[in-house]
């Protein structure tokens, strides 16, 4: 009787333990195709000498699947659908947020943790109502609507909000109340310093934090083009939300490293390589934690959908590949496109050798004596930018991709002397790599992601 009295105390407390905290980390690299991590991977061998890949902290993850993107509408995603899809758990049209045609609008896993009383962190290097993050607290017919996403913000409840600004933060006519005013009226702190947060009394209050250094469009700079600016990395900001997000009951927290994908629509894979050292050291910021809570934490890896349709080794080169000269990049093609924009405007005749002056200065940091292939590119280049008629000036726009011609072509050199191609400046429909720990279920379709979580949550 005695014994049996025992046995059923441990099962009790076993049950309680069981149902005690639970930690659950879903990192969405937007764009991230596992070509990208290659890449990445390949970088790091360089850095030390080698030839082939040196592991990231992503693929110390045990269990590895591909998984399909696929949207509802569409062979070929968008942030939308795909954020949506992992969020909710079901398929979406193209630029939905977590709402379907008929009006339905399902709850994402992050709300599932929420009413479970987990604390909820949401965080992005892109814009806070950017569609991936809107995929977990809005939900609305259109991935545009960026103020009445906004609004729904602090109606999540969510515990920590950090990373990029906010898009159309007074509305479309800019006539409207500010985002950041009604957040403060609805509770939450907003900072720029990390600091701020992590000293908190009371861990229970909820936070906004905006990195202090912004991009135009409202994201975090990118990682190349971070050094001398104030504000912080992807892992800083990790770091911080388990701080503040630590509680009796766990957390949820989606992390996403929303700018590699904005570096492969420009066909950049120097700053493709800076923006996953930047996911992958925040990575394992997670990683340690999980060492840490090895029976309570859940580590999913993932993307939303590919984009650019990187490859590795490109035909010109025949079997040559030297990831290393991507180190050399001195900044974004961006943030050079709009230097050149600048330095150039009033002037008249801006010559070739000018233009390799620049892209000396600013941008190579490699070797400029260049091949006949490459001095074809550069003139085909030169031509566009100097075209005249509104006919060759369409041409070449659509040609360049509405980028700067000579930026993006200097880009273009360096991603061939490295070896790396891009097929599109869009998102492709491969697979994509689904990384875990905490889970040994395989993920072949983005829709299976909630459901892996939600039974973890559940357990
Ligand atoms: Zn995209």
């Amino acid at each position: 009787m005695k014994k049996c009295f025992i046995i059923v105390i441990i099962l009790l407390a076993t049950i309680t333990f069981a149902n005690a905290q639970k930690y659950v980390f879903l990192f969405i690299g937007d764009g991230m195709g596992q070509t990208d991590v290659d890449l990445y991977e390949a970088y790091l061998a360089e850095k030390e000498g080698k030839s082939g890949f040196t592991q990231s902290t992503i693929n110390k993850l045990p269990l590895l699947s591909m998984c399909s993107t696929v949207c509802k509408n569409r062979r070929i995603t968008d942030s939308g659908a795909a954020g949506s899809a992992i969020a909710c758990g079901q398929k979406f049209n193209v630029g939905e947020i977590s709402y379907l045609e008929d009006g339905d609008q399902p709850k994402s896993i992050a709300k599932v943790a929420k009413e479970k009383g987990m604390k909820v962190g949401i965080i992005s290097t892109a814009p806070m109502n950017h569609a991936t993050p809107a995929a977990f607290y809005a939900n609305q017919p259109t991935r545009k609507n960026y103020y009445q996403i906004g609004l729904q913000l602090p109606e999540s409840n969510f515990d920590f909000f950090g990373g990029g600004g906010l898009l159309k933060q007074t509305g479309n006519k800019k006539d409207e109340k500010d985002l950041m005013t009604i957040y403060q009226e609805s509770g939450y702190l907003t900072f720029t310093s990390l600091k701020g947060i992590a000293s908190l009394k009371n861990h229970d209050t909820k936070v906004i934090f905006t990195n202090e250094t912004l991009d135009r469009d409202a994201s975090m700079p990118y990682a190349i083009d971070r050094e001398g600016t104030p504000g912080n990395s992807l892992a800083e900001i990790v770091e911080t939300a388990i701080i503040h997000l630590d509680s009796p009951k766990g957390f949820f927290m989606m992390v996403e490293g929303g700018k590699i994908d904005y570096a492969a629509h420009d066909n950049d894979a120097g700053t493709i390589i800076g923006e996953m050292e930047d996911f992958d050291n925040a990575i394992e910021v997670a990683y340690n934690f999980y060492l840490q809570h090895k029976d309570e934490t859940m580590i999913i890896i993932t993307a939303d959908h590919e984009t650019g349709g990187v490859s590795l080794g490109i035909a010109d080169n025949g079997y040559e590949s030297d990831y290393g000269v991507l180190s050399k990049q001195k900044m974004s093609m961006s943030k050079f496109a709009t230097i050149l924009k600048k330095q150039t405007k009033n002037e008249e005749n801006v010559s070739m050798k000018d233009y390799n002056d620049l892209a000396s200065r600013y941008f190579m940091g490699i070797d400029m004596e260049f091949s006949s292939d490459e001095e074809e590119m550069l003139n085909e280049a030169y031509a566009a930018i100097n075209a005249k008629s509104n006919r060759a000036k369409d041409d070449a726009k659509s040609k360049y991709n509405g980028i700067n011609p000579m930026a993006y072509t200097y880009c273009q050199i360096m991603n061939r002397r490295a070896s790396v191609g891009f097929s599109t400046t869009a998102h492709t429909c491969a697979k994509v790599p689904v990384y875990g720990v905490g889970t040994t279920t395989p993920i072949l379709d983005n829709t299976e992601i909630f459901g892996v979580i939600k039974s973890f949550l559940e357990k």
